[in-house]
């Protein structure tokens, strides 16, 4: 039935002037809250002896991020990740996690951190679900068994909830590395190599939880030779040679900066970034 207008009122809207969702305006989107600096390290430099590992490093990661650590053989990539997990005494520069300093804030740092080896070495004398209970106890996790059993179950670990650390195969050790990594739901996870003993399946599930990881809001720094899976999961990319940075920044500002095409792959980005210092290597 239809209605009366009044004479001088707002004009009704009738049903059939109402133009679908797709072809109405777009309400504008708040812009996004800033994120806040997860990560921050300074003028980082590590010597062994007369070996410069690395010179004058700074970068830093925001929540929620996943940085892409990439660098040749002996570039100083361990180096950095071992030292900013607190593994490597430091020396010369500063590391801030979540606001918290390395070395006057400590444990207050340490609490937010996450650290991944490339081959993880759990305890001999604790089976897999004591390693979570463990954890769970250094990190003060409240309710941290249904986290616990999901992780588990994520990372095909169930069957082995009872074998000690020593009876792991080493692909099962990364994974068991990964559930303690996740369980205190840390602000910032260093992995290196995190995918290299993972099977076919291991390696999906550890994608898939670095990913839900960032989203969760943790700023994840993944070092790994696998171009492909840094092209596939990092926002921004820092690119080391020989100890110094030679790149930092999204996918996107690297191929416009250092090669002109907005196709190019990051093995491209990867040996334009590197090759004049490779170059002056002789
Ligand atoms: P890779 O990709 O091969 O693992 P990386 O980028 O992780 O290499 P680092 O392990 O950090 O590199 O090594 C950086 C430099 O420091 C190399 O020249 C290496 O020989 C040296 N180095 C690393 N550890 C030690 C050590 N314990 N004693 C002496 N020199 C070391």
């Amino acid at each position: 039935m239809a209605h009366d207008r009044p004479a001088d009122g707002p004009e009704e809207t009738t049903w059939s002037e109402i133009r679908p969702f797709s072809e109405q305006a777009p309400r504008p989107v708040p812009p996004p809250a800033p994120r806040r600096t997860a990560l921050q390290v300074e003028n980082f430099s590590k010597a062994y002896d007369d070996t410069h590992a690395v010179t004058d490093l700074s970068f830093r990661a925001r929540e929620g991020e996943i940085l892409g650590l990439v660098g040749a053989n002996g570039a100083g990539k361990t180096t950095t990740l071992r030292s900013i997990a607190g593994i490597l005494p430091l020396k010369n520069g500063t590391v801030s996690v979540c606001g918290h300093d390395l070395v006057r804030d400590e444990l207050k740092a340490k609490q937010q951190l996450a650290w991944i080896p490339d081959d993880p070495q759990p305890f001999d004398s604790l089976t897999v679900f004591e390693h979570l209970r463990f954890t769970a106890a250094l990190y003060g996790v409240e309710g941290w068994e249904p986290r616990a059993e999901s992780l588990l179950t994520t990372f095909e670990l169930q069957e082995k909830r009872n074998a000690l650390g020593g009876e792991l195969s080493r692909g099962m050790r990364q994974k068991l590395a990964f559930c303690c990594a996740w369980l205190h739901k840390p602000g910032v996870v260093l992995m290196d190599e995190p995918l290299s003993g993972l099977d076919p399946r291991g390696i999906r599930s550890a994608k898939e939880a670095i990913r839900s990881l960032a989203r969760e809001g943790s700023a994840v720094i993944l070092s790994s030779h696998l171009l492909e899976l840094i092209e596939e999961l990092a926002d921004e990319l820092l690119i080391i040679h020989r100890g110094q940075k030679v790149f930092s920044g999204t996918m996107a500002e690297a191929r416009t900066s250092l090669i002109g095409t907005a196709d190019a792959t990051l093995e491209d980005i990867f040996f334009k970034a590197t090759e004049s210092s490779a170059k002056t290597d002789g």
